[in-house]
């Protein structure tokens, strides 16, 4: 079994808490940078190459920002999240919106913007055409499902035949000569076949998909695809067992597709895009939290000082995350433990008969692989607040990036009417 190790040690951990109380979320700068860095570099072969961060997976500037230093943009699927693209002076062209069900409202800021509209579903054709009196954007993306098992060798991978995103491959087509019809100029492609891959071959097997398609849309409908994103999706290894993927192998994956596919077609010049969110940031955050209840019943439990409303994946989708005790890294886990939050619901477990070593109260347990989907999922069941969001820069200070909720927060939207003068009394 592999190791998984923290970027944090217990040392420094006593120190944050010296300011921060626990719980927290921790980012790793200097992770995120080499990172961002490597996967630019594995692009580096495609002109047009550029990464739109999911913003949904870690919706925080300071984090954006440091993306943006290595030339990403922002993928947003929702109002809020083009707000955040435009106050952080993203250029149109750096702003994809990749939603679905969308509401007008947000496509009418999207256009305000000038956010590269990635459509869903052809009825939005219209639907956008109404919002935005009569003239669509002059570049469009649409968002395609080839529907069935997404299998890769013998392995079914996911199962886009049950997703709710995207057109069919007829309606594709049809969309493309609807919009060059429209005066549309240029265009893109975009899918989203299956999630937190762990596998160097996804993005070249979803590439290969792609790009035939933009290949067959050139003969059937005469429109030259500019672009071809493909979306998120590129996994981490949560369990230690897992090998994490190479992103230079995959860059050079979808490189060679590219040379077999696109550039005898007379398409070399298409530009790639991405839409990271989890590959981006989740091994480069962490959840950290203190020891404060140890229970002896039927089973073995501890309990933490955070709940699911700061990582909701473990209650979610029974997701697995990588647990170390500070200070205890090389201790032998001859401990079983169910780990535990407190709201009232009995899947708030952050683990369940996990192998731990022995745990004292007044411990501090790290949560691996927070960075993404992580504070982000988070909620306010049960009254619970959200926690405090920190920065361990390269240099080892810590910058405070989000402030952690108070009940100011939580009873904000009641500030219509003398409740709220009373209940903060
Ligand atoms: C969620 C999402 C992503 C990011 O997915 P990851 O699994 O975090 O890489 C990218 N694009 C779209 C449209 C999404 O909905």
């Amino acid at each position: 079994m592999g190791s998984k190790k923290t970027f944090v040690s217990l040392e420094q951990i006593k120190d944050i808490v010296k300011t921060y109380p626990t719980p927290f979320h921790l980012y790793d700068e200097k992770g995120i940078r080499e990172n961002a860095a490597k996967l630019k570099q594995a692009f580096s072969w495609n002109k047009g190459y550029r990464e739109y961060f999911a913003v949904k997976a870690t919706p925080n500037p300071f984090i954006i920002n440091i993306l943006r230093d290595y030339g990403c943009g922002l993928d947003c699927s929702s109002l809020t999240e083009l707000m955040m693209a435009n106050a952080l002076e993203c250029k149109p062209e750096e702003i994809m919106f990749s939603s679905n069900d969308t509401p007008a409202e947000e496509y009418e800021y999207a256009l305000k913007i000038g956010a590269t509209i990635n459509l869903d579903d052809i009825t939005h054709i219209e639907f956008l055409e109404n919002i935005a009196g009569g003239k669509l954007p002059e570049t469009m993306s649409c968002r395609f499902n080839p529907g069935g098992y997404f299998k890769m060798g013998t392995d079914i991978m996911d199962n886009p035949g049950d997703a709710k995103y995207g057109m069919t491959h007829e309606k594709i087509i049809e969309a493309f000569k609807i919009l060059k019809s429209k005066g549309v100029k240029h265009f893109g492609i975009h899918s989203f076949l299956a999630s937190n891959t762990v596998s160097n071959d996804y993005y070249p097997t979803l590439a290969k998909i792609l790009f035939e398609l933009a290949v067959e849309l050139k003969e059937k409908t005469g429109v030259s695809i500019e672009f071809i994103n493909l979306s998120g999706g590129v996994g981490v290894a949560y369990k230690p067992e897992q090998t994490p993927n190479d992103i230079l192998v995959i860059g050079e994956g979808v490189h060679k597709v590219f040379d077999e596919v696109l550039v005898p077609a007379g398409l070399g010049d298409v530009a790639i895009f991405t839409e990271l969110g989890r590959f981006m940031l989740a091994p480069y955050g962490c959840l950290v939290s203190q020891a404060i209840h140890e229970k002896h019943t039927h089973k073995e439990y501890i309990g933490l000082d955070a709940c699911a409303v700061n990582l909701m994946r473990p209650a979610m989708y029974g997701a697995y995350h990588h647990i170390t005790v500070a200070g205890k890294e090389d201790a032998v886990c001859d401990h079983t433990y169910d780990v535990t939050g407190s709201l009232c619901e009995n899947n708030d477990k952050f683990a369940i008969d996990r192998k731990l070593p022995k745990i004292d109260m007044g411990d501090y347990l790290i949560i691996h692989d927070t960075g993404a989907h992580g504070f982000a999922m988070g909620y306010q069941y049960n009254g619970k607040l959200r926690s405090s969001e920190l920065l361990l820069k390269e240099d080892g200070s810590v910058e405070m990036i989000r402030r952690a909720e108070t009940p100011k927060d939580y009873f904000q939207t009641f500030d219509f009417c003398d409740f709220y003068k009373k209940v903060l009394n």
